[in-house]
């Protein structure tokens, strides 16, 4: 099954997806998907990402394998849809795409055994772990460089287990402008989706929605020469695409003036 959330107009719905209709979760409405507008198909609260996770990304990256995984945090106002808009940050200019398989969590849970992970899984969808790459390095968290405004798209759906059999059998690819930047396969993750699970729910609780992206794998934008040459640029086209989900497609623009991301379930309590 694939579940969506969407905007035809009326705010955000949930849906699903079957044959280029979306239907309304709660009521009767279809609609066609090239008529409405896709939404991240979860709100996380925690949105949790693996850095140097595939050889091929460690190798160009001029790095070691690390002996643990290593987890940093986007933070959620980074999210956005999978075709919306990704800002040049006014404060740099060395951004940078990566592609990669993200896990939905769907079940409260804590110290998930490896072999008892997919029971949590809610389902699949992509990510683009966009990235600025000064900011990056700046601190050992890594989080600045990781969550500007608008560098989360996540989409174009959730593709649940029972459709997406296999989670480490799957073609990833990212094109910028159709030129193919990353081209790899999530058989090549050292740590796989599940020990990610079990690892990080070693030290807390996972909560439905929360988003766990999966690593990158070789290609990133900052190790092509001759740099920066291949960072994006305004008015870049950056599709990532993994075969048995579909495809995001956002189109690197100026940071307008005024953006403050979508107020977040807990500020919207809060208010009310
Ligand atoms: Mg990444």
């Amino acid at each position: 099954m694939r579940l969506c959330r969407f905007d035809a107009g009326a705010g955000p719905r949930h849906g699903v997806l079957e044959d280029g209709y979306v239907a309304d979760r709660d009521n009767r409405e279809h609609h066609r998907v090239d008529e409405i507008r896709l939404l991240a198909p979860v709100r996380p609260r925690k949105y949790l990402a693996i850095g140097l996770n595939y050889a091929d990304h460690i190798a160009e990256s001029g790095m070691e394998a690390p002996q643990y995984p290593v987890f940093f945090n986007k933070q959620i106002t980074c999210v956005v849809g999978p075709h919306d808009d990704i800002h040049m940050p006014r404060v740099s200019s060395l951004l940078d795409y990566e592609g990669e398989l993200a896990i939905v969590i769907g079940t409260r849970c804590r110290h998930v055994p490896v072999e008892r992970a997919r029971e949590v899984i809610a389902g699949y969808t992509i990510t683009n772990d966009v990235s600025v790459r000064d900011w990056q390095v700046r601190t050992p968290t890594m989080t600045m460089g990781k969550s500007f405004d608008t560098h989360g798209p996540l989409g174009p759906w959730l593709v649940t287990p029972d459709e997406l059999r296999d989670p480490h059998d799957l073609p990833i690819r990212t094109y910028v402008n159709d030129e193919l930047r990353q081209d790899g396969n999530t058989r090549e993750m050292l740590y796989d989706c599940f020990q990610q699970i079990a690892h990080l729910s070693a030290a807390f609780t996972l909560e439905p929605g929360d988003v766990i992206a999966t690593g990158t794998p070789a290609g990133i934008g900052a190790v092509r020469q001759p740099f920066p040459e291949g960072l994006l640029k305004i008015g870049d086209v950056v599709r990532v695409q993994i075969d048995g989900i579909g495809e995001l497609r956002n189109t690197v623009v100026e940071e307008p003036e005024g953006y403050l991301a979508p107020e977040t379930e807990v500020e919207a309590a809060w208010a009310g």
